[in-house]
């Protein structure tokens, strides 16, 4: 890529890559090693001003650029993501974490929304009533709502601006960027990339920056729609704020938040299938995941055999850096966020879930200074513990024990979080009834970690997610667009005189 690495992060406005002198910029570090790699630029109220203003100059004429030539740039874009693979998946390893293998596959879930993306021409195609009546027709459009913005979080600084982005462009809005000041520069690239494949300048702006920029966009009145990704506190604010939006337009928002996922295990589940599973899935990505599984909910006769093969396999777990082949699990991402895990830790002892394997004060030889913390597995955790109602964010497994399958359907129910769950038995009625009653906006059966293909839509229910659209597939065309109906008719149909009642169909 022929982007110029003077170790800043800055924005991209216009078509350029702005960085400004006398600015504070923040430490962006490598986990690995837990030392500085760059810094970004955080931005202010004037960045916001500039942004937008660009972002609103160009939605004119992307609007009316037609679907098929906006799928064109995203298709090119596509081949651009595919070349840059490994590139792109070795930026966010080495400012998120997470092994490159994994890394990759994030690259891989984000090219999926780019391909539905590419599809603009027919997912934008609408409904038509021939002759409703008295020569008229009736038919309705999807049109862009403008500036969009989104806002991410630090754990997918790829795959989730994925799923809004090309959502946006394809619909005909532009967009403005808002990453994680965390891990910024895969923004950048993608930024770059875009240019590459032809968007028109304006069109994708990055900002780079914390709550400060975040504000900054809400308020402006010329931002039609947030998507937003992230902690349910700043996602519940973003809602709110959009929600209070007076003036002509409200603030359109899908604000998806925190998670804590649950694992049923049934004793006829498979025992092995469930242990690597349960392994994959609570300690990918360091926890850090919003679908992870961070509670397993033993059923009755499976729990004493559950627990003691993921103890055995938890103590193996191969932790370092995510470069290095060999690692499973990589550190987490700031030193910040070890301390945090750590302090989850020490709550789960006190309050007294039995603590089978400590993750704390984990160092890996060459990289003492990294943020890691090693795999960490409780069980006996019972649903009054912090451990058990907060979202810990790290790769911390709770095993919760029920009697029978109505108890592990109430237990997930009650929770506030309902982002992902899954289910692991061997009986097709089990799943049904358990897919039906369970109140969770996605589901896994034998499958841990159900994220939902590009054509079909993310998004959690209750306290995982503000907003009644969920993120991409058909849900998000939905989010990007208005709709209107047009109902039209010519002179020779039109009878004589005017009409005092309402039409009845003739
Ligand atoms: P975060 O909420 O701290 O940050 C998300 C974004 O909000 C970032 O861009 C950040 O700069 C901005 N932000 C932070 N504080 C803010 C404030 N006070 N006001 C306005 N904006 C602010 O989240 P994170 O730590 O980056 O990401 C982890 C969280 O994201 C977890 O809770 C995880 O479950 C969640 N997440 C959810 C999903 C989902 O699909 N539901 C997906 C990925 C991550």
């Amino acid at each position: 890529m022929s982007m110029q690495d003077d170790g800043r992060i800055g924005h991209f406005i216009d078509g350029r890559v702005v960085n400004i002198a006398d600015r504070s910029y923040q430490d962006v570090f490598n986990p690995a090693t837990g030392e500085v790699s760059r810094k970004v630029l955080l931005g202010n109220t004037t960045d916001v001003k500039n942004a937008v203003a660009v972002a609103k100059a160009a939605a004119p004429a992307w609007a009316d650029t037609s679907p098929l030539r906006r799928a064109r740039v995203l298709f090119k874009f596509k081949e651009l993501i595919e070349k840059h693979h490994d590139d792109l998946a070795a930026a966010i390893t080495r400012e998120h974490g997470k092994v490159f293998s994994d890394a990759k596959g994030e690259v891989t879930r984000g090219l999926e929304v780019i391909e539905f993306a590419c599809g603009a021409p027919q997912l934008l195609k609408t409904a038509y009533t021939d002759h409703v009546g008295g020569g008229i027709d009736n038919w309705n459009l999807r049109q862009p709502l403008g500036v969009t913005v989104g806002i991410t979080p630090f754990n997918f600084p790829f795959m989730v601006p994925m799923w809004m982005a090309p959502m946006a462009l394809a619909t005909g809005n532009t967009f403005i960027l808002k990453p994680s000041e965390r891990d910024p520069s895969p923004s950048l690239m993608v930024a770059e990339l875009l240019q590459q494949a032809g968007l028109p300048d304006g069109v994708f702006n990055v900002l780079q920056g914390d709550k400060q920029v975040v504000d900054g966009l809400l308020a402006h009145p010329d931002v039609r729609a947030v998507s937003f990704v992230g902690s349910t506190p700043i996602a519940e604010h973003i809602y709110t704020t959009g929600a209070a939006r007076k003036g002509p337009y409200p603030l359109r928002v899908q604000a998806l938040g925190g998670a804590k996922n649950h694992m049923v295990v049934m004793p006829d589940a498979n025992l092995e299938q469930a242990v690597d599973a349960l392994m994959g899935a609570a300690y990918g990505s360091a926890g850090e995941r919003c679908m992870a599984i961070s509670v397993a909910v033993a059923v009755g006769s499976i729990a004493d055999a559950l627990v003691d093969t993921l103890q055995k396999r938890v103590r193996s777990l191969k932790v370092g850096n995510g470069m290095d082949q060999q690692s499973e699990m990589g550190p987490v991402v700031s030193a910040a966020h070890q301390a945090r895990i750590e302090g989850y830790i020490v709550d789960g002892v006190r309050a007294g879930a039995k603590l089978l394997v400590d993750g704390r004060g984990f160092r890996v030889v060459g990289h003492e200074k990294g943020f890691f913390v090693g795999g960490t597995l409780f069980d006996h955790v019972t649903p009054e513990m912090r451990i058990y109602q907060e979202e810990i964010f790290g790769p911390v497994l709770c095993v919760v024990r029920v009697p029978d399958l109505g108890a592990a359907i109430d237990l997930i129910n009650e929770h506030e979080f309902a982002n992902g769950v899954a289910l692991f038995t061997a009986d097709g009625n089990t799943a049904r009834e358990f897919s039906r009653r369970i109140e969770v906006g996605m589901v896994g059966i034998n499958v841990p970690l159900p994220v939902p293909m590009a054509w079909h839509s993310f998004g959690g229910w209750k306290r995982s997610m503000f907003g009644d659209l969920h993120a991409y597939g058909e849900e998000g065309v939905r989010f990007y667009t208005r709709y209107k109906s047009i109902m039209q008719r010519w002179s020779s149909s039109i009878g004589k005189g005017a009409e005092f009642s309402m039409p009845v169909n003739k």
